[in-house]
């Protein structure tokens, strides 16, 4: 095989949701697909359930599966399909905003009764700083949901993007006939059937009788009329626009009957993009290039103190990765090699000799990675679009064990290099402040923190409410801004000026009174 086509195989992409509208199950199902398993029940969870939150075991055990589930590959039509996990868990939010930027496209479920929720629309607005093509999955159609068309309109308003739907159910809840392929024109009954994944599809033109045969006269009636609307709602489905972020194609189904999910798996492996070019700070690299380039966007930590030793997830962004080979790392411009990095299966993962672009691969880190870091094949650039989101909590750490100071702050910058929370220094006393989307990460620093480095410490909640990277271009101005709000600056890990503002109504004053700043939102802009 080229290295062109190796690269025109790949499809590089996460599914995101809210908890529980059925990630997991449609997982397992592509999996199922793909061959990659042999069962239903052998993709685990890795949801920390709520009542779990102050069981470090249960921490302990989601971390195992994590690392295991983190990446799952297998072929299907002719593809090589690399699904990047993402923990469901909203504290840990920042972690799947990460993965999105190792992705190249998005499955978003949605769950048919529940529409829109919550963390749907913050993982969308993730995707469309990007423009990340997404497909919908509206799934658990076998039960009473919304109406499909209302659902459409829901998508469209709390995601802001265009909605094509491809596939269209036929009834719905108990009464679920099928789903109808819109493009194809065919029909694909429903059998509750939660273990075979055979189906039974018949190509029935819209206008045939053999539609009243088949579904019946009221039902038959329903979806031509439905298709009538669609056709006039929406236009038609143009690739050119999903790929480009700006329609998002529907298809509708139930991930646990395995119902409607090879419609949404063969149109995937059609429409999908193939790895896509990325930003550096100085260019912008083709995956066809030559010479290697790739970035860290997660790292792993094995929480066992007696091996201390770290995974990096290394998405490769072009030319061939090998094993063994030395490579630049760009940030501490040193070269490093590799000598058993590993990808994974669905449930195992093996030494690899080489990989391509679009996918990732394990290495083995003793403390040289941070999150966003470039390996390269000698150019000094980096991959930027890996940025640090405002948190939402704010606390301080407080040493409770004189005697260990140096390890908390070890232990405390290490972590934040892993990306487990921000770290925030203020100036005045060098005080360190963590910053995170949710209680659960406070307890997992503790937890680490005394395990890993035998420090103990705990957290004394800050007023902050956001956290705002600021620059300006006339530098004067900002150090004057700096020196006058010295209460309120902290520095990120790496050493950028944050404005902490401790309500929205404090932040806009700032912004008004001090034009000459710019606020942002994101550690990385434009
Ligand atoms: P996740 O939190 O998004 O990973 O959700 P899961 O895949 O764990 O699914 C949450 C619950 O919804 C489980 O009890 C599933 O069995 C159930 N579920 C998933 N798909 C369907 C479906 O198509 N229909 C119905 N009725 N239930 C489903």
């Amino acid at each position: 095989m080229t290295f062109i086509s190796e690269i025109e195989k790949r499809r590089t992409f996460a599914i995101i949701a809210h908890p529980d509208a059925g990630k997991t199950t449609l997982t397992e199902k592509l999996l199922l697909f793909g061959g990659a398993i042999q069962s239903a029940g052998a993709v685990k969870s890795n949801k920390i359930k709520k009542t779990a939150t102050s069981d470090f075991m249960e921490i302990e055990k989601q971390r195992g599966i994590s690392v295991a589930t983190s990446v799952m590959t297998f072929e299907y039509g002719g593809r090589k399909i690399n699904i990047l996990d993402t923990p469901g868990h909203k504290d840990f939010a920042e972690d799947t905003y990460r993965t999105l930027t190792a992705v190249d496209s998005v499955i978003l479920v949605i769950d048919c009764v529940k529409g829109v929720e919550e963390q749907t629309e913050k993982l969308m607005e993730v995707c469309r700083m990007r423009d990340t093509p997404v497909i919908v999955f509206v799934n658990k159609m076998d039960r009473e949901g919304k109406d499909p068309f209302d659902l459409l309109d829901e998508l469209e308003q709390k995601l802001s993007i265009k909605v094509r739907p491809i596939t269209w159910p036929v009834n719905g809840g108990s009464s679920l006939k099928g789903v109808y392929h819109l493009l194809e024109e065919k029909m694909n009954y429903f059998k509750v059937n939660k273990t075979k994944l055979e189906d039974d599809v018949k190509a029935i033109p819209l206008d045939s009788e053999e539609l009243e045969n088949s579904v019946g006269d009221k039902d038959a009636s329903q979806l031509r009329e439905d298709v009538e609307m669609i056709n006039t709602i929406y236009d038609s489905f143009n690739q050119e626009e999903y790929l480009g972020g700006h329609v998002a194609p529907v298809f509708f189904g139930s991930a646990v009957n395995s119902f409607g999910i090879k419609e949404l798996l063969d149109t995937f492996c059609q429409i999908s993009p193939a790895p896509i070019a990325r930003m550096t700070n100085v260019r912008k690299v083709e995956p066809t290039e030559k010479k290697f380039s790739g970035f860290i966007f997660k790292i792993h930590a094995n929480i066992d103190p007696r091996h201390r030793d770290r995974i990096a997830f290394l998405r490769i962004c072009s030319g061939t990765f090998e094993r063994g080979k030395f490579y630049k790392h760009v940030r501490l411009n040193k070269d490093l090699r590799f000598s058993n990095p590993y990808m994974f299966m669905a449930d195992s993962k093996e030494v690899v000799e080489e990989g391509y672009p679009g996918d990732v691969v394990g290495l083995y880190d003793t403390g040289n990675f941070k999150i966003g870091d470039t390996l390269t094949e000698g150019e000094s650039m980096y991959f930027t679009g890996i940025p640090s989101f405002s948190p939402e909590l704010f606390r301080e750490v407080v040493n409770t064990d004189p005697l260990k100071a140096k390890q908390l702050d070890k232990g405390v910058s290490q972590l934040a290099e892993e990306g487990v929370a921000q770290l925030f220094t203020l100036q005045p006393g060098n005080r360190k402040v963590i910053g995170t989307v949710g209680e659960l990460q406070f307890e997992v620093i503790q937890y680490r923190l005394l395990n890993e480095y035998g420090a103990s410490c705990r957290f004394e909640a800050r007023p902050y409410s956001k956290a705002c990277w600021i620059t300006s271009e006339d530098p004067a101005k900002l150090a004057e801004f700096i020196r006058l709000k010295s209460n309120y600056i902290a520095y990120d890990k790496d050493e950028n000026p944050v404005f902490l503002a401790e309500t929205d109504w404090i932040l806009r004053m700032n912004k008004e009174n001090n034009p000459d700043i710019e606020f942002h939102t994101t550690s990385e802009f434009k």
